[in-house]
């Protein structure tokens, strides 16, 4: 399976950390090797002194598809979950200000943990979707999908333009505001509306 990841898809969180709005979609991927499933505990690194979390709303594609037309993009997924798209901020601005790719600064192992997915149809409205995350207790971001900049179908039609789309792989929907960085003892706990669906330990 594969993971793809929107950056830059909420214009609060474009402003906090100065960047420009794009005319497309911002797009990279991670390995299969930065999922962590089942709240495992994510292992603080030691390449990186300012891991961010980043909250994010997740869809999971139930079949195969590509050049798919944004009108048909519902019918490729079925469940939806949360989970975090860890960042090394420190990592990613040196990359960035050198116009590097950001693979390690994105992808590197347990940068992914998901939560267990639940069928889209338990919501009434997926681009009207409250989320947030907690660490240690306290909201640190909050967001509803009625902010995105580009739409879940929109992103999916995009997407597929470029990469084949199989049952499983992951698409990671983009961050609200309120990134910051995590530390060891942290637990965060992740919420899509009032459900927990999310909870680990940084160690
Ligand atoms: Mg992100």
């Amino acid at each position: 399976m594969k993971i793809i990841a929107v950056g830059r898809n909420y214009v609060e969180h474009i402003k906090e950390l100065n960047n420009e709005q794009p005319d497309d979609p911002v797009i990279f991927t991670k390995p299969e090797t930065a999922i962590l499933r089942n709240n495992e505990t994510f292992y603080y690194p030691d390449f990186s002194q300012d891991i961010h979390h980043e909250v994010e709303i997740l869809i999971r594609f139930s079949r195969t598809g590509k050049n798919i037309e944004e009108k048909f993009a519902h019918k490729y997924y079925d469940e939806i979950g949360i989970g975090v798209d860890f960042t090394a901020r420190d990592l990613q601005s040196k990359l960035k200000a050198k116009g590097l790719p950001w693979d390690l600064a994105k992808g590197f192992n347990g940068s992914a943990p998901v939560s267990a997915f639940l069928p889209k149809t338990e919501f009434p409205d997926l681009q009207n979707l409250s989320f947030r995350l907690d660490v240690n207790g306290e909201t640190r971001q909050q967001g509803n999908t009625e902010l995105m900049l580009f739409r879940i179908d929109y992103l999916i039609a995009f997407v597929s333009r470029y990469f084949l789309l199989h049952q499983g792989d992951i698409l990671f929907t983009g961050t609200p505001k309120g990134v910051g960085p995590v530390q060891a003892g942290d637990r965060l706990t992740a919420f899509i509306e009032d459900r927990k669906m999310l909870e680990f330990d940084v160690k």
